[in-house]
């Protein structure tokens, strides 16, 4: 499946622009952010395109799933599960959405501050 999104994400995700993959199937692909917030930063982000998580309907809820145990499934690859970690949507300007094209921030690898 590829993706219409008009964002950086559906460049990456078409093959476009790159970015430095570390899991891909049908449905997702999840890469390193290229301005991480901590040692491990990931995004995982769907090849369907959502704009972001206020778009998401029932006909989402199986890949919602999918994009939270794939999240968790990198962070045991990533060797974080055990110090812990968070796995963040971003929806609105509120929230600093910067990438209008759904996406998990899977982020760990050190103490992380309180969420806003
Ligand atoms: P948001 O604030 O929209 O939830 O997060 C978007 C994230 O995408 C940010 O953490 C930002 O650093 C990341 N990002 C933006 N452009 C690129 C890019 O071209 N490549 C990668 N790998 N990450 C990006």
């Amino acid at each position: 499946m590829t993706t219409d999104s008009d964002t950086i994400f559906g460049k990456i995700i078409r093959g476009e622009a790159p970015a430095e993959k570390v899991f891909e199937d049908d449905d997702l692909i999840a890469i390193r952010d290229i301005n991480p917030l901590a040692k491990v930063h990931l995004l995982v982000i769907p090849k369907t395109f959502i704009r972001d998580i206020s778009q998401a309907n029932e006909s989402h809820k199986e890949l919602l799933g999918k994009m939270m145990l794939v999240g968790a499934q990198l962070a045991r690859d990533e060797g974080i599960e055990n110090g812990g970690y968070r796995l963040t949507f971003n929806c609105g300007d509120d929230a600093g959405l910067l990438v209008p094209h759904l996406h998990l921030h899977v982020i760990g690898g050190q103490k992380l501050g309180a969420p806003a």
